[in-house]
């Protein structure tokens, strides 16, 4: 799909956020590296005014960004996702109340359930996959959280029906599009309010980069949204953007090749006798393949769960054994990563204690399936 250039996003993440092509010109962007700007006369709100409030580099990333989420204004980079989170967050009303899913990424939980603690607002969590649940706690919610696929069970929501029911009745939506990307997904296009990514994973996509950004179309919103990354100086590194903007330009290979991997390796996954259950949007024997086929875009993302037929020491054992994979939490980058997601104390117990994260990456497919195959034979099997 194209956005309003008439351009493909395939396009967009190479040929956006130059400098103006004039002779002599670089091709690459510059890093500004400022902290102020000159200025004459009463400042006004198309002032760059100081560098807490814009900067040119942010820009070069914030404009390509705003096309591939086919936004009518142009992302705002933040510090990292969870400032985007928090940045969204900070729209909701002292007493008002939050509708979150059981399943989502564990620092924006923690996010909700502090702020609930501190008596700034409630939060009401759904099962993301029951649609009707969703509206039902959406009635009269101040904003609406969703995650699709989440993290770290790889539920899908019913991203269309949810979100036009929301924009009709008038709630505030947010959606975290890290794991889809907006290659593959994009909620504004579906009537999202706000979309936040962690731009940390796959649009920066090399592991060397914190950095997190909010979208909306909604000219209020945006200017609420960057009033408070400004006041509350949750504002992102230069160099970042810089180097999150260079990320891109390689993104949508990444996604394919990621992509292809991980539905190979998915399904060979699902054929290995330590494996009791995988999780993964592409396979059609998955519960969220039919809604994830009707709302993304050419893929389905490169994070697998699977669940062994072990405890959390035999799973741990696997991780460890594992020599190409790595093993770290965070995903989207070029190397691929595998987590036992328990290991962290504040993992919901509905996430099973053998379940492995992995975050599939660009290497050759058949070197990952060897390293996994092998380490999954560690794994002692009843008879
Ligand atoms: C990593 C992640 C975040 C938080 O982003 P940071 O850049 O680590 O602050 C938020 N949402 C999802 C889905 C993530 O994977």
């Amino acid at each position: 799909m194209s956005d309003s250039t008439g351009l493909r996003p395939d396009t967009v993440v190479v040929t956006g956020g130059r400098p103006e092509p004039v002779h002599d010109a670089p091709v690459s962007p510059a890093v500004v590296l400022t902290s102020t700007y000159r200025g004459a006369g009463e400042m006004t709100d198309t002032d760059r005014g100081y560098g807490r409030m814009s900067n040119p580099t942010w820009e070069d990333f914030e404009g390509v960004l705003g096309r591939l989420e086919h936004a009518d204004l142009p992302a705002l980079a933040v510090a990292s996702g969870l400032a985007a989170v928090g940045t969204v967050m900070s729209l909701v009303p002292v007493g008002g109340r939050v509708v979150m899913p059981t399943h989502a990424y564990q620092g924006s939980q923690v996010l909700v359930d502090d702020a609930q603690r501190a008596g700034h607002f409630t939060v009401t969590r759904v099962d993301v996959t029951d649609t009707q649940a969703v509206l039902e706690a959406a009635d009269g919610a101040d904003l609406v959280w969703l995650e699709s696929p989440t993290n770290p069970m790889l539920e899908v929501a019913d991203l269309p029906e949810i979100l036009a029911a929301t924009r009709a009745s008038g709630v505030l939506t947010a959606v975290d599009n890290t794991f889809a990307t907006p290659l593959l997904q994009r909620p504004l296009t579906l009537g999202a309010d706000m979309v936040v990514h962690s731009v940390t994973k796959y649009l920066a996509g090399h592991s060397d980069v914190v950095l997190g950004a909010v979208l909306t179309s909604d000219p209020d919103l945006w200017v609420r949204l960057k009033h408070h990354r400004t006041i509350n100086g949750a504002i992102p590194g230069t160099f970042e953007t810089w180097l999150a903007l260079r990320g891109m330009r390689t993104l949508s290979l990444r996604v394919e090749r990621s992509g292809r991997s991980a539905l190979d390796l998915a399904a060979r996954l699902a054929e290995h006798p330590a494996v009791t259950r995988v999780r993964y949007p592409g396979l059609t024997s998955d519960p969220g393949h039919v809604r994830a086929a009707a709302q993304v875009d050419g893929g389905y993302g490169a994070i697998i769960s699977v669940e062994l037929a072990t405890d959390a020491d035999g799973a741990q054992r696997v991780v460890e054994a594992l020599e190409v994979w790595t093993p770290a939490t965070s995903l989207g980058g070029v190397e691929s990563l595998v987590e036992r997601r328990r290991r962290h104390h504040d993992e919901p117990a509905t996430v099973p204690e053998s379940l492995l994260r992995l975050s599939v990456g660009i290497e050759n497919v058949e070197d990952l399936w060897a390293d996994l195959d092998r380490a999954l034979a560690t794994v002692r099997l009843g008879s």
